[in-house]
């Protein structure tokens, strides 16, 4: 299975605790892998489709929990030998269904009385920083998916509607040190991160916390291994001797500060850079105790590693 799947179905194994945020999560989906059935009456029904079983299976309690009508679990083969599985999650046209929907900002009733659809994100979704981590899952849950992060580091979310990778760009970026961008995928839109620090985090303001520590765990040794590639490469007299990491560290630091200075990192990595110039000796599982809020050894270390790599790009200029 792929990073990516494994990522959604560590997503999809967890109901969000609020009300609000299973609301905003729902919205998510349906704006993500959801279609709209008008069934007469001014009654529409709703239509999701997922790859993945335990989205299937997340869909099917959410929305269990949200309506209190059990959908409706099909499942759609095609391709050659039926390879391709999808399973549709169906709400049946209600009253009940046509309300949720206008409570969540998707159906805007006009003046004559008439349904018609909105685009983008609704406001009335996003107002609590809960309901927007919410949201996102349920838009990564739908339409998501990630590179593994020992081949890149890449993450998006891909819609056919231009208005809404706009609001799922101010959504990701309403979040610290999140920087998204919107390129253009055939006739889609897809918004993306690409900066290995930002998908992390997304990961982690969507709640996907044991993907989050393989994430961290992977990268790591990805960018280990390119060290020990970059240093086994270069002049054997440096490997004579043995730098601790710390020195390392602090080396790099300094080399920023006599350049940029240290107001070019982000705000991850400059808290950092302090706490090492603060307390030079102490190990990275420890210094990584020392950041508000704590973070773990493999974390701390990427932090090191991403401050040692400007330190690199800026001395090689
Ligand atoms: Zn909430």
């Amino acid at each position: 299975m792929s990073f990516a799947s494994e990522t959604k179905r560590e997503l999809a194994h967890q109901l969000p605790e609020n009300a609000c945020c299973k609301f905003a999560e729902a919205a998510g989906l349906i704006r993500a892998c959801g279609s709209l059935k008008p069934a007469g009456r001014g009654e529409v029904g709703i239509l999701l489709t997922t790859g993945l079983t335990a989205t299937a299976r997340h869909m099917k309690l959410l929305f269990f929990e949200i309506t209190g009508t059990q959908p409706e679990i099909s499942l759609a083969e095609s391709g050659a030998q039926h390879m391709k599985r999808r399973f549709q999650v169906m709400l049946p046209a209600s009253g009940r269904i046509t309300a949720l929907l206008e409570r969540m900002g998707i159906l805007v009733r006009t003046d004559e009385g008439f349904f018609t659809l909105a685009q983008g994100i609704s406001p009335q979704l996003t107002g609590s920083k809960c309901c927007r981590k919410a949201l996102l899952a349920g838009l990564f849950l739908g339409a998501g998916t990630m590179s593994d992060p020992v081949r890149g580091y890449h993450l998006e979310i891909r819609t056919q509607d231009k208005v809404l990778a706009a609001d799922i760009r101010r959504l990701m970026n309403s979040f610290a040190d999140i920087h998204a961008g919107i390129a253009p995928r055939g006739a889609d839109y897809v918004v993306y991160l690409k900066a290995a620090e930002q998908v992390s985090d997304m990961l982690g303001i969507m709640g996907a916390g044991v993907h989050l520590l393989a994430y961290e765990d992977k990268r790591i040794m990805h960018e280990l291994h390119g060290q020990a590639n970059r240093l086994f490469n270069c002049d054997t007299a440096n490997m004579d001797r043995a730098i601790s990491a710390g020195e390392a560290q602090l080396r790099a630091i300094g080399a920023i500060e006599r350049g940029p200075g240290l107001s070019v990192l982000s705000a991850k990595l400059h808290e950092a850079a302090a706490a090492r110039k603060a307390n030079p000796e102490v190990s990275l599982s420890e210094i990584g105790t020392l950041f508000d809020p704590p973070v773990s050894k493999s974390a701390a270390a990427a932090r090191y590693a991403r401050i040692e790599k400007i330190a690199e790009e800026i001395t090689s200029v």
